[in-house]
């Protein structure tokens, strides 16, 4: 018999998809590069749970490569490396361009706050000897997975007068945490009858702190909250009042680990979309000398809708397109037309355990590379940026070009549900946009799952973005 393919075997290889290419098309040497891309990913992570700190993160690692603060007065060169931080919550990084924006821009925009527990202005309270904290959560959160797991504090309080103090409690190896309680199995027989968006409400989501009361011979009430009142004034100087004016989180306070015999996965909390946010971080970090100005943008709020002065709404990175525009001679919306833009944000893995909530042709699969998603939304399109032919033409042939293994892939089923992202947004500013981003599975729990090989070709993707001529 002969080895030689039939015509229609090779017609066949010729006119149809095939089967994904996935990771048994890179080499050892790639999937090496991907294991030590992710240690630095993992650093990351752990220290940045909530935006504040992955900014002050971005600031520090982009200031060791020499990137300075943007001074708008200033006159850029190609080469020169700028970072500009709106209210310590986000943080424009650019990179000037031969061309600087004169023929637009690159831009690489992720958002850097994740799903968690907030504080409630007034939480503090009593009950049963129990001191409690009322919240009030952050993002599409399935509220049961936040319960009897170990939470830390992260946030910032500002006390009368306008002193700042950064609280962050719970994450040292000997610390105490926090936890929310949840009833035991044998007492939850209502509970389990119920759907479960009524077994567990957001009312629910309240946080122990402490039991043990003030150690006094005085006849007063509520002796368990001013023992943690005096605890934190010990240690922060803060008092009940302050809470007032503060942005305190709960997340879950372990750190991340690999998984899997063979460690080709990471677990951890806030992958969404800090692992986005990370290639697009180290993409802006390693260009050099690009032809068009590069912008990596790492935006607050997209949980929640992207609204406010530090979400994707903002005017914040309108006007530093601006800004570098003037510098360059050109009005800033001819720069913002002609800029392109990947939208780093993640996909839902497709998952066999959940299998009919996805449909299997158009998902995105770990170990299959970064996922484009062509648009989002839900209920027939609505509400997203639907990228055009044109657009996917430019971005495919990109990644082909320079070896990038990526996929496409929608997030669920039809009419399942659905979600959005920044694309939008910066659609609107009549820029070019698609989503480009790492398949997640268990996305939004407390404790998310992403390869380390797709995280890798996230980077990939982004730098061959700014880096292309
Ligand atoms: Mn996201
Ligand atoms: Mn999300």
């Amino acid at each position: 018999m002969s080895e030689e393919k039939s015509k229609t075997a090779l017609l066949k290889e010729q006119l149809t998809m095939g089967e994904p290419k996935g990771i048994k098309s890179l080499s050892a040497e790639e999937i090496q590069k991907a294991d030590e891309f992710c240690e630095g990913y993992k650093t990351f992570l752990n220290a940045s749970p909530v935006e504040r700190e992955a900014v002050k993160y971005s600031v520090a690692a982009a200031q060791k490569v020499g990137f300075v603060e943007y001074d708008p007065n200033a006159q850029y060169k190609c080469g020169d490396k700028v970072y500009l931080v709106n209210r310590g919550k986000a943080i424009a990084l650019a990179v000037i361009g031969k061309d600087g924006v004169k023929n637009g821009a690159r831009l690489a925009i992720a958002h850097i706050d994740s799903p968690r527990i907030d504080l409630k202005p007034n939480p503090l309270y009593e009950a049963n000897n129990l001191a409690l904290f009322k919240t009030h959560y952050y993002g599409g959160l399935k509220k049961y997975q936040w319960t009897a797991i170990p939470l830390t504090l992260h946030g910032t309080v500002v006390k009368l007068g306008g002193e700042t103090v950064d609280i962050c409690w719970g994450d040292e190896e000997n610390e105490s945490c926090f936890c929310v309680t949840d009833l035991l199995p044998h007492l939850a027989q209502e509970q389990v009858t119920k759907p479960m968006s009524k077994a567990f409400t957001g009312e629910d989501l309240n946080v122990l702190v402490g039991s043990r009361p003030f150690d006094t011979e005085d006849k007063e009430s509520e002796l368990v909250k001013l023992n943690v009142l005096k605890i934190l004034n010990d240690k922060y100087g803060i008092t009940e009042n302050d809470f007032l004016s503060a942005e305190l989180c709960l997340v879950p306070s372990f750190k991340t680990k690999d998984i899997g015999f063979d460690s080709s996965m990471i677990g951890g909390y806030g992958h969404d979309d800090k692992v986005c946010a990370y290639p697009a971080l180290m993409a802006a970090i390693d260009v050099e000398n690009p032809q068009q100005t590069c912008v990596t943008y790492l935006t607050d709020k997209e949980e929640i809708g992207s609204d406010g002065n530090t979400g994707m709404q903002s005017d914040f990175l309108r006007y530093f397109i601006y800004d570098l525009a003037k510098q360059d001679g050109v009005e800033g919306y001819r720069a913002l037309s002609k800029s392109i833009c990947l939208s780093a944000d993640v996909n839902a893995a497709f998952d066999p355990t959940y299998a009919s909530a996805y449909e299997a042709k158009n998902s995105s699969y770990i170990n299959n590379g970064v996922v484009i998603s062509k648009y989002t939304g839900h209920g027939g399109k609505y509400d997203t940026s639907d990228a055009s032919a044109e657009f996917m033409g430019k971005i495919r042939t990109m990644l082909e070009n320079n070896k990038v293994l990526w996929q496409i892939g929608e997030l669920g089923r039809v009419d399942l549900g659905g979600g959005g992202t920044i694309a939008k947004y910066v659609a609107n500013m009549n820029v070019d946009v698609v989503d480009l981003g790492v398949p997640v599975l268990s996305m939004h729990a407390p404790f998310e799952i992403v390869s380390k090989t797709d995280v890798y070709m996230a980077y990939r993707a982004f730098f061959v973005f700014f880096d292309e001529k």
